[in-house]
């Protein structure tokens, strides 16, 4: 841990003591933020879950320890039918542009861009978070919002625009309708780095080598991790987040390298700020020196859900890890059903999964691929042309499907 950062772990669980949610938490585990007094001290400090925090975030704004009567801003965040709010003070809008600012001019982005944003700005975050960050570091940005794509086209070309900031399936559907003068992509929103070839597909569409930015955040956390023009990974904001890499199982702290979850920390948040808090996200995390300053950085991106982990064999295997493999076989349509059973006392895998022609020539290739990224060899691959929709994996060892 760099000693900035901890001086501002610090300084931030002194702010922390004054919001009852986290007074509690820290009282319970009979720490106070006196104890924290070395980098290690910090993973003494307890985990927030998710489920925690959004109960205390579900609150009325006058019961909710996370909100402050010095937030400006309300965005929401949907989950599953709810929608949440994303509380952000003055400081808070000022510290994301800023340090998302320097991730611009890392992209190569300058003040002469003219920059399309067709993520949503109404009640959602993305939209504005762009917008504010463009805005501050001095760029021209253009709130085009999502869906039309025909409105979109239009507007790109007359204004020359030469950053598009986009999901990249929206961005392939604008790149097949024209346009030429676009030489920075942002994308964002779905899994981009960790799907094999991706990158190279998006080139395609567009005809010609543009620089590709892909960024992970969370509503409750912007931004976390963005990539450079160089191309090196997406890197960690730590100088707005401190991040670690826990194994799920036992909470403990891993080394460089090692997959596990991503567990988050606000340097200096006053609204919802988040302590420890686990995001039930699977990453591994590097240290790697790049032209661009930054080091800490997320080679993939996002592998995974730590809460659909599954063991096979003895290994961690986690479900959502055949969805990104998939993506990156176009013979595939995506869809798959993964079965466990015991045979003899030893795990046997099935997978089933979708395609039309030339699927299953590749079958071999996709076994391959899930035992190099995996480390789990599939017993058995059954291409059908089609899948009922249906629970993603059955497991009968344990007698339970999600
Ligand atoms: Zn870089």
């Amino acid at each position: 841990m760099k000693s900035e950062t901890f001086e501002a772990l610090r300084q931030q669980l002194d702010r922390l003591g004054g919001i009852s949610f986290y007074r509690q938490k820290l009282e319970k585990a009979g720490i106070s933020a006196g104890d924290i007094q070395e980098p290690a001290d910090f993973s003494r400090i307890p985990f927030t879950t998710s489920a925690e925090y959004f109960t205390e975030l579900r609150k009325p704004p006058q019961e909710c320890s996370l909100f402050s009567p010095q937030v400006t801003r309300i965005n929401f965040s949907p989950s599953g039918k709810e929608l949440y709010p994303v509380y952000q003070t003055a400081n808070d809008l000022e510290r994301m542009h800023r340090v998302s600012a320097t991730s611009l001019k890392a992209a190569g982005v300058t003040p002469d861009d003219v920059c399309v944003i067709t993520f949503g700005y109404h009640l959602f975050i993305a939209g504005l978070f762009y917008q504010g960050q463009l805005e501050y570091y001095g760029a021209k940005a253009i709130p085009l919002g999502p869906g039309d794509s025909e409105t979109a086209l239009k507007i790109i070309n007359d204004y020359r625009s030469t950053v598009l900031i986009s999901n990249p399936t929206f961005a392939m559907k604008l790149a097949s309708g024209g346009i030429d003068s676009v030489r920075i992509l942002f994308v964002g929103g779905e899994p981009f780095t960790s799907v094999e070839g991706y990158p190279e597909r998006t080139k395609a569409a567009f005809g010609r080598d543009l620089t590709i930015i892909d960024s992970y955040s969370m509503a409750a956390c912007m931004p976390i991790a963005r990539s450079c023009r160089h191309e090196n990974g997406l890197h960690l904001m730590d100088d707005f987040v401190h991040a670690e890499v826990i194994d799920p199982d036992t909470g403990e702290n891993l080394p460089p390298g090692e997959k596990g979850e991503l567990v988050l920390t606000h340097l200096h948040k006053e609204a919802a700020p988040l302590l420890r808090y686990r995001t039930g996200d699977l990453t591994v995390m590097e240290q790697r020196s790049c032209d661009c300053g930054r080091d800490l950085t997320l080679p993939q991106s996002i592998i995974g859900r730590t809460d659909e982990m599954l063991k096979i064999k003895g290994v961690k295997f986690w479900p959502s890890q055949i969805a990104t493999i998939l993506r990156s076989f176009p013979q595939f349509s995506g869809a798959y059903c993964l079965k466990l059973k015991q045979v003899k006392g030893v795990d046997h895998i099935e997978l089933l999964v979708a395609g039309g022609a030339g699927a299953e020539d590749q079958a071999e290739a996709l076994a391959d691929k899930v035992k190099r990224d995996t480390l789990v060899k599939v017993n058995e691959i059954k291409v059908v042309e089609e899948l009922e929709e249906g629970p993603l994996v059955q497991d009968e060892r344990e007698g339970r499907s999600f």
